[in-house]
């Protein structure tokens, strides 16, 4: 299958899912993640409609990001090195991986440096996986409101990377459990109303992910196949 057909593919499990969920599509933002994606694949998918990209490396948003027009959107999903932050925080939208008080730090520094607000998502740890960043759902809170003293961060919500499992339904619960942290956070107002983002679902898991409220996913092999 083509890019394009793969795309369209998951557009209509997302509507599908949306509905069985009693959501607006238009709730749901895909992200297309063209980690180690040659910059022709990108087009198609920004031929297909798809303007929001998922990266993991600083590398590649630097390479990419020229390549691709304006109005292309870069994410940083991936693990976030503190001396790599000044690269890559003037190139995306968003960094999806901020998973530590430190890491803030280094982003507000480099974005009072640009004069500049970097928009994070703070990264949870869920399911407590050794082999997993991101902060355990506990210390979300303490660490909000540390991250809130910094002027030049702005915390847009929460992104959690679900255990790679056979059967979607086992990350349910994590995806719920996320989700009722976002909404108890908004609802004691402790985010000041900027938080409105919630990054979880993957190929194998996205439309469990939007039954239980992702505003975005991202979706790798779904659109671009194996790599
Ligand atoms: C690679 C990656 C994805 C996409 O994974 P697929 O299973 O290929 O859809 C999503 N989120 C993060 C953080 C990733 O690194």
């Amino acid at each position: 299958m083509s890019v394009a057909e793969n795309i369209k593919n998951v557009r209509e499990r997302i509507n599908a899912a949306c509905l069985r969920a009693g959501r607006d599509p238009k709730e749901v933002t895909l992200i297309s993640v063209s980690k180690t994606k040659p910059v022709s694949m990108l087009m198609e998918a920004y031929e297909a409609g798809e303007r929001d990209y998922g990266e993991n490396k600083v590398q590649e948003i630097t390479e990419k990001r020229p390549q691709i027009p304006e109005d292309a959107k870069f994410h940083m999903i991936g693990h976030l090195q503190t001396n790599k932050v000044g690269q890559v925080i003037d190139k995306v939208v968003l960094i999806h991986s901020c998973d530590s008080v430190h890491l803030a730090e280094k982003i507000e520094k480099e974005a009072a440096k640009r004069d500049m607000i970097a928009n994070v998502l703070l990264e949870v740890n869920v399911a407590r996986e050794e082999s997993k960043f991101g902060m355990f759902l506990e210390d979300v809170i303490p660490n909000l409101k540390e991250i809130q003293a910094f002027p030049h961060v702005c915390v847009k919500g929460m992104m959690t990377i679900a255990p790679n499992v056979e059967n979607a339904e086992e990350n349910r619960k994590y995806f719920k459990e996320l989700y009722q942290l976002y909404v108890d956070i908004k609802n004691k107002n402790i985010d000041n109303g900027t938080m409105s983002v919630l990054s979880m679902g993957m190929t194998g898991d996205f439309e469990v992910a939007v039954e239980e409220g992702a505003t975005m996913i991202r979706v790798g092999t779904g659109i671009f196949g194996s790599r």
